[in-house]
């Protein structure tokens, strides 16, 4: 199956950024796992690859915007696990290809561009039984790579952690990860979310996955909606000089869609005294690094790169 490229380990920020705050704050990096197969995404298509290859599938089928990390790792992850891809798109394909599509088809996935329109219906069952038309039998990962696999992937992010903590967390899209790591903890320490969009829902999303997955509802985590700095990959100056001096303290880079922003949303929570002092926060470095070409072509070289 597909391994980790480099293994995830823990690193101490609390004397950069965090200084003043009183916290203890680690960063787990799980966008060292695989330059292309960034963070998060490893653990949610693991054993949905399995279970396709298992299942008898030779291809998989899987959804995204233009600038998906998760459509990037599916083309890499799914040739590592001897398995065609094929990536539905949402709009129109642009010539020359963004950065991410670009990878994604030299990887060998087959793009499939459909309307903002037809996207809407990519769970309906019609709409798959088209794609089966047009592209033969395949296994389906869902839009982020979301479903009960993805979640059992990542329960095992906190195997990866070696060390005492009180809070973990992450930044929520789609709410796959942040059920894992409720499902993995049962109940214990606390998970903390920073949604990335905007809108209530991932509270009932997050609920629906994690009673799914365990057949249990908890009680210690939540969402904060304070940080989404207008909604998806949306931005403004200050998220911008954020990564930009989050980068030059500490040499990690941190991408504009997730990272950025749950940890811009960190650094305001522990100078608002959101934690005690002496707490200890893991957070996830959950990749998606690889969209930052396609964010800096589109704004004008925002980010610095190396
Ligand atoms: C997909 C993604 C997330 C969000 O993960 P969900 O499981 O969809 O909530 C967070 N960070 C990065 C870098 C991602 O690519």
């Amino acid at each position: 199956m597909i391994e980790p490229f480099q293994k995830p380990f823990l690193q101490d920020i609390s004397n950069t950024v965090f200084a003043q705050s009183g916290c203890q704050v680690h960063l787990l990096r799980l966008d060292v796992i695989h330059p292309g197969i960034s963070g998060n995404k490893w653990y949610k298509l693991k054993y949905n690859l399995e279970e396709a290859v298992s299942s008898g599938f030779d291809t998989i089928l899987t959804f995204g915007g233009a600038y998906s990390n998760h459509i990037h790792a599916s083309s890499i992850a799914a040739a590592k696990a001897g398995l065609k891809s094929i990536g539905v798109i949402r709009g129109e394909r642009v010539e020359p290809l963004n950065p991410t599509l670009h990878d994604a088809e030299k990887n060998g996935m087959v793009l499939h561009f459909i309307s903002r329109s037809d996207y809407r219906r990519k769970n309906e069952t019609k709409f798959i039984g088209e794609m089966k038309r047009t592209f033969g039998d395949f296994y389906v990962v869902p839009e982020g790579g979301t479903n009960s696999l993805a979640v059992k992937g990542t329960t095992e992010i906190l195997l990866d952690i070696t060390e005492e903590y009180d809070y973990i967390m992450t930044s929520v899209g789609t709410g796959g990860t942040m059920a894992g790591l409720i499902c993995g903890l049962k109940g214990g320490k606390r998970v903390i979310g920073i949604s990335v969009l905007k809108g209530d829902f991932l509270v009932s999303e997050v609920e629906k996955l994690v009673l799914a997955y365990s057949g249990k509802s908890y009680k210690n985590w939540e969402i904060i909606e304070d940080y989404h700095f207008g909604g998806y990959a949306k931005f403004n100056e200050d998220l911008i000089s954020f990564i930009n001096e989050f980068r030059s303290v500490t040499g990690i880079a941190l991408d504009p869609i997730y990272t950025g922003k749950m940890m811009s949303g960190l650094k305001k929570m522990t100078r608002k005294g959101f934690f005690k002092p002496n707490t200890k926060v893991v957070a996830l470095h959950t990749g998606g690094l690889q969209g930052i070409r396609g964010f800096n072509d589109r704004f004008g070289n925002l980010i610095q790169e190396e």
